[in-house]
């Protein structure tokens, strides 16, 4: 199908029929994670007219018990946004007491969803809840669908001194819990290896055993949260790793009503920090762990700019410390049990 007409107006396909697809499986999938094992039957509540399609489509990919619920509302007169919500029809069923997903379909002004939010008393999470985590995908040129529903990305940070092994166990983290590995000193790396003009200048920095601006890892890690999909949060090493880029990351997260989940801290003394670190040299070869003079100025720098930190974290009641010293397992099983309690 090349063109559809409708009135005096001709649309072509924006998106393709197996991206659309591809997408409405990972939704599902991602709900039906969300929603495994729930004893209750909750409802998938679809805001007619427009997400009746999409709605059915989800439906038939639901693997748990729900209850569909209708209402109609409009913003809409004709093709523009008046910006007034109306109630056209209401609930086909109560959905008091009951966990909601909501199926709208054209988040534009957003207003439809505020309103609907602020008629029920609904509230966008406050810090110590969980956030709402949208998802939005183009249908075609004139309507986009989506839907939300009450469970949050989670946000992890990895902490802990240069070498304590923070990189290793964030491999075996990711894995069992499902999120993306964030390691900016890696992201940092492929842009030295690719010789880009950030590379170039993270080079020197990171050569000396420096840090390299707030603003270019700040910047690695927002792209990283706005494309990554299909996970079910991030796992940071090495960002935050000062006070700064820990409140620029808040206000990122604080922009989609998220915060950070919690903070694992793995701790080793300083004397196993350059054992380790030397360790790693004949492994990794990397630049940064071949001289000492390097390692030395990263302990100082991560005393002097990165430590700060446990303070930051302990008073927003979100820092959690674990032994370091141990087998790769050990040091594994103590993070995992912790990460599971999030
Ligand atoms: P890592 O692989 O985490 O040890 O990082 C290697 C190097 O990359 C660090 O010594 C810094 O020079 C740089 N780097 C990594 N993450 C950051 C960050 N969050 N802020 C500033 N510099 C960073």
């Amino acid at each position: 199908m090349d063109h559809v007409k409708l009135h005096d107006k001709t649309f072509k396909p924006f998106i393709p029929y197996e991206k659309i697809i591809s997408a409405i499986d990972g939704v599902a999938d991602k709900i039906n994670q969300d929603f495994r094992g729930c004893t209750d039957i909750p409802i998938v509540l679809c805001v007619l007219n427009g997400s009746i399609v999409f709605t059915g489509e989800l439906l038939k990919r639901l693997d748990f018990p729900c209850q569909l619920v209708s209402m109609k509302l409009t913003s809409y007169e004709g093709t523009n946004s008046t910006g007034k919500v109306r109630q056209v029809m209401g609930l086909t069923s109560s959905v008091r007491d009951r966990r909601v997903i909501v199926v709208e379909d054209i988040v534009d002004t957003g207003n439809t969803i505020f309103d609907l939010c602020d008629m029920w008393a609904w509230r966008f999470p406050t810090p110590s809840s969980s956030a709402l985590a949208w998802i939005t995908m183009s249908w075609d040129a004139t309507s986009r669908i989506f839907t939300f529903w009450i469970n949050s990305m989670k946000y992890f940070i990895l902490f802990g001194p240069p070498g304590a092994g923070k990189g290793t166990q964030a491999s075996a983290m990711v894995e069992q819990f499902n999120l993306k590995h964030i390691s900016t000193g890696a992201l940092l790396r492929e842009e030295i290896a690719a010789g880009t003009e950030l590379g170039l200048q993270a080079k020197a920095l990171i050569d000396a055993g420096s840090l390299v601006p707030d603003e270019v890892v700040e910047g690695m890690i927002e792209s990283q949260f706005k494309t990554v999909k299909g996970v079910n949060g991030f796992l940071l090493d090495g960002f935050p790793r000062t006070i700064a880029q820990a409140e620029a990351l808040d206000k990122m997260l604080a922009k989609s009503s998220e915060e950070v989940t919690g903070v694992v801290s793995i701790m080793i003394p300083d004397n196993l920090i350059m054992e380790r670190i030397k360790h790693r040299a004949t492994i990794e070869g990397r630049a940064d762990d071949a001289k000492e003079e390097t390692i030395n100025n990263r302990i100082k720098t991560y005393h002097d700019k990165t430590e700060p930190l446990v303070g930051f974290y302990q008073a927003a009641g979100k820092y959690n410390e674990i032994d370091g010293v141990g087998s790769i397992e050990e040091v594994r099983d103590r993070i995992a049990a912790l990460m599971q309690r999030f």
